[in-house]
């Protein structure tokens, strides 16, 4: 997690209500649903807490007890998952760096991490150079949570490829001022759930596109012809993004159509007003 920014939108702490913390292997565990992911940081803040507040504080022994508490393991095993992200504000709305100075009261203790500071500070990840500002608005102002806004704003291909196919449509760019419409956000939202909640979601344990192999993650496939005989679908990206798994040919084209119906309902909300 960076400590400043340069860019428009601060994507790992974007306002009071979520943030992210993907890069610190928020999500590198094998059960990373939303209840999974939440105990371990309720674990990790509560463990920590004395020792954020100590001068002198026994960080082994702090490792020890977090390691005694998990009772998951880890997706990635070649993935470092911080021991030091936890909830960094008293609702539990938003996770972050317990190390981070801002946290602290002042103190940098990020040196005590895997990466240390340097490289904590300075990690930028790809949606702060990949996205256009109206991307970022758009997984900023329509996810309302930290564990789908982690998992959203980390997936390149997911948003980029909405924003092509809405694109491709209304033959214009879609502008970050028309992205304040209820109407349009709502539509987003439902799609960015599916985050969570894709019915064609894989059996196998992946995280968005990739998978696990033999000590190493792999980009996913969908295998359109040799199963079907039918050509790569135009929502692939979405589909593998979203770890699809279909068992037959009328599936894969039922999560084409709910695509699609979404894509046609954000369309028809945001072309709506001018
Ligand atoms: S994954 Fe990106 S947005 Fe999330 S904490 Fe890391 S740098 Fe920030
Ligand atoms: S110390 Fe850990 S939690 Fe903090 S920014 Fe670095 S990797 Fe993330």
């Amino acid at each position: 997690m960076p400590s400043t920014s340069h860019h428009p939108i601060h994507l790992c702490q974007p306002d009071k209500g979520k943030s992210c913390g993907a890069c610190c292997g928020l999500y590198n565990w094998k059960n990373h649903s939303r209840a999974d992911i939440k105990e371990i940081l309720e674990l990790q803040t509560a463990l920590f807490a004395p020792f954020q507040t100590s001068e002198h504080a026994d960080f082994d022994r702090y490792r020890e007890l977090r390691e005694a508490g998990i009772k998951n393991e880890k997706l990635f095993e070649t993935i470092y998952n911080c021991e030091f992200i936890g909830f960094i504000d008293p609702e539990h709305c938003r996770v972050g760096c317990m190390l981070h100075p801002m946290v602290t009261g002042g103190r940098d203790l990020r040196d005590h991490c895997f990466y240390g500071a340097e490289i904590c500070s300075g990690h930028f990840c790809p949606g702060y150079s990949c996205f256009s500002t109206a991307q970022q608005r758009a997984v900023v102002d329509a996810t309302s949570d930290w564990y789908l806004y982690g998992l959203t704003i980390t997936d390149i291909d997911l948003v980029k490829e909405f924003f092509k196919h809405v694109e491709n449509t209304i033959g214009d760019s879609i502008k970050e001022k028309r992205l304040g419409n209820p109407a349009a956000l709502a539509v987003l939202a439902d799609f960015f759930r599916l985050k969570e909640n894709w019915r064609f979601k894989a059996a196998e344990n992946r995280l968005g596109k990739y998978y696990f192999s033999a000590a190493e993650y792999h980009v996913a496939r969908i295998e359109y012809e040799q199963r079907w005989g039918v050509p790569v679908s135009r929502f692939d990206k979405i589909l593998v993004s979203l770890e699809s798994e279909f068992a037959s040919q009328d599936d894969l084209q039922t999560a084409e159509m709910l695509i699609q119906s979404l894509i046609d309902r954000f369309i028809a909300v945001y072309t709506a007003v001018s």
